[in-house]
């Protein structure tokens, strides 16, 4: 029977292995760097990623993003890997590389997918992430959705290779700027002295600037001003807006809210908040 692999065992890696343990019905083998993290796992254990090339059919990937992804797949699985593997990045990675690598493995008879995850680490844990995903074609979709259901509610195919990367990077740049918004909505606000941060929160809520972000990052954490660490950290999301930036230019394209909002999190960042939730921003546009 398959056989699947997982590498990579972090805020998001972990809860969605335990999830692939309980639900896939077939054995999972993992690694990590981190010792501590393979063996929360649940999973049984590999020495090395190249361990669980040999012994998975598919490989599941969350690794930090591209550099890490790149390594692993081109130095740890491809010597490794057997016509008619697959590979799945779950990373949130460069469009360009997921449909290089794509390319690459091709030539060797392996399927490499891009299909990074949204949502939160409950949702992670909870098995109720959403997961856009590029790949070749529907047969090759169809192989991994089974799997990815095990960990995810909302599973789409987005178009060819690098499209689940693609809508994976807006998706954050979207929720990043709204996050600013509120951020400099609630600071504003507070300045004047006009009006108190309740009254803010339901008054925009009840009007046309309703959002997710406004419930969640706006209640959860402008609004206390608590921006923990082992949360989605500003460091990730100027990653992911960098990835964006990166894959405009080569398209020819200049995106002036995505240029902000990277120069914010460079800020926050350099100020010594990059492993604080990123809606650390607001005490940057505090100062
Ligand atoms: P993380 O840093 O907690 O986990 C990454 C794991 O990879 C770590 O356990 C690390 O030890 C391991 N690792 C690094 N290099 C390795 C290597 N060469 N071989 C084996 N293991 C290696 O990160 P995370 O928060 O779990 O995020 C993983 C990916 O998911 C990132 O691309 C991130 O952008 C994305 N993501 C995160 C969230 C979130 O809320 N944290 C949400 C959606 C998407």
């Amino acid at each position: 029977s398959t056989r699947l692999g997982f590498i990579g065992l972090g805020v998001m890696g972990g809860p969605m292995c335990r999830n692939l343990v309980r639900r896939a019905g077939v054995p999972v083998t993992a690694f990590d760097v981190n010792a501590q993290a393979l063996e929360a796992a649940g999973a049984e254990r590999a020495a090395s990623a190249a361990e669980v090339a040999e012994r998975a059919d598919v490989v599941f990937l969350s690794l930090p993003g591209g550099p890490q992804v790149e390594d692993v797949v081109l130095n740890e699985l491809l010597p490794h890997a057997r016509p008619g593997q697959t590979v799945v990045d779950l990373s949130t990675s460069p469009v360009q590389l997921a449909q290089r690598l794509a390319a690459t493995l091709a030539e060797q008879d392996v399927l490499f997918l891009d299909a990074p995850v949204a949502r939160t680490r409950q949702a992670a844990v909870d098995g109720t992430l959403s997961i856009t995903v590029g790949a070749p074609d529907a047969a090759a979709f169809d192989r991994v959705e089974p799997y990815l259901r095990c960990m995810a509610t909302e599973v789409r195919h987005c178009g060819p290779p690098g499209a689940g990367a693609l809508v994976k990077l807006v998706n954050n740049l979207v929720v990043f700027e709204t996050v600013v918004a509120l951020a400099e909505a609630v600071t504003l606000a507070r300045r004047t002295g006009l009006v108190g941060d309740e009254t803010l929160f339901d008054a925009l809520a009840a009007g046309s600037a309703a959002s997710f972000a406004l419930d969640n990052h706006g209640r959860k954490a402008l609004l206390p001003d608590t921006h923990p660490r082992g949360a989605f950290p500003a460091s990730y999301m100027r990653k992911d807006i960098g990835y964006a930036l990166d894959l405009a230019e080569q398209a020819g394209l200049r995106l002036p809210a995505a240029l902000l909002a990277h120069e914010l999190l460079d800020a926050a960042c350099g100020a010594g908040h990059e492993e604080e939730y990123h809606t650390v921003v607001v005490r940057v546009i505090d100062q």
